[in-house]
């Protein structure tokens, strides 16, 4: 029987992970199966007992289950899972659960790599201080940006979370007036209001990149990006990087994202 897998959220009829990894084990000739499981959300552990007992090797993690996952694991958790104190991907080996976060190593590597833009002394901005922000801000830290500003609707969360990893600063949008960024990454779900962050104008500095962690359709920022000059992505990468590095983590093979990025976005 295939090696079981699958991603664990509410909702997850959406998720594009099981035709991610279908991809991932075609390419790689893994014997995988990988589908997806709506969760109840009082009854994240029980599911996750059952998918066990079911024979399952490994999961993802969405949400509103990531938090739940870090509590889980009582097998090794990785430095950088621990520096987010969120999980996205469990191991089960044995009669243990380990686990670990990819989404800050898919963020960078999708911008790094795919996209060929330097974190690097860069001014930053990372729009959001929910658990996609709170997952990728220590890794985008780590990447040495010259400058990194947390904002957020609620500005006392955005103040929070920039203290807690040591950003240059968390606030509200209105304090952005008379900024510029490099590189402005939108995690905040305002896409699915049809709404942008409400930035200040002029904070797109010539040569920007606007990102938007959201994935597979236009949003209301990625418009606001193009209409400033800026470059505009959206989070399709990120995923697919993500994922890859959970299959790595599973299978000890690395898949080769681009034909597979490439796909998604065609569909
Ligand atoms: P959360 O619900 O935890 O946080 C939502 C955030 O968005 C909060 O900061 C909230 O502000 C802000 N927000 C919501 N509506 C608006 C609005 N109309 N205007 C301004 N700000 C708003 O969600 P997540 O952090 O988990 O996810 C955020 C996004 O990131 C989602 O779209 C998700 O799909 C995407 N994502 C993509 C991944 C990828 O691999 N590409 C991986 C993980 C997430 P406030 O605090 O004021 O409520």
């Amino acid at each position: 029987m295939a090696d079981r897998y699958a991603v664990i959220g509410h909702p997850v009829a959406h998720s594009k992970s099981p035709w991610i990894h279908a991809e991932f084990a075609r390419q790689t000739r893994q014997d995988l199966d990988y589908g997806r499981i709506e969760a109840p959300l009082d009854g994240f552990a029980r599911t996750l007992a059952e998918f066990r007992a079911a024979g399952g090797r490994g999961a993802n993690i969405t949400l509103p289950f990531k938090d739940q996952a870090f509590a889980y694991c009582d097998g090794a958790v990785t430095e950088r899972a621990l520096a987010v104190g969120v999980v996205n991907t469990l191991v089960f080996d044995g009669g243990k659960v380990q686990g670990d976060n990819t989404d800050g190593v898919g963020l960078l590597r999708d911008i790094t790599v795919n996209l060929g833009r330097a974190i690097a002394g860069k001014r930053v901005l990372l729009m959001g201080a929910g658990g996609a922000a709170q997952g990728v801000l220590a890794p985008l830290l780590a990447a040495h940006p010259g400058r990194l500003m947390v904002a957020n609707r609620t500005a006392e969360k955005a103040r929070v979370l920039a203290q807690r990893y040591g950003a240059s600063a968390g606030g509200g949008y209105d304090a952005l007036r008379g900024e510029q960024f490099d590189l402005l990454i939108n995690a905040t779900s305002a896409g699915l209001d049809d709404a942008a962050p409400p930035l200040p104008a002029g904070v797109f500095a010539p040569g920007a990149l606007g990102y938007d962690m959201d994935y597979g359709r236009d949003t209301p920022f990625l418009a606001l990006a193009r209409a400033a000059g800026a470059a505009a992505h959206d989070g399709s990468g990120m995923l697919v990087e993500q994922a890859a590095e959970s299959f790595q983590l599973w299978r000890g093979l690395r898949p080769d994202t681009a034909p597979v990025l490439a796909a998604l976005r065609r569909r």
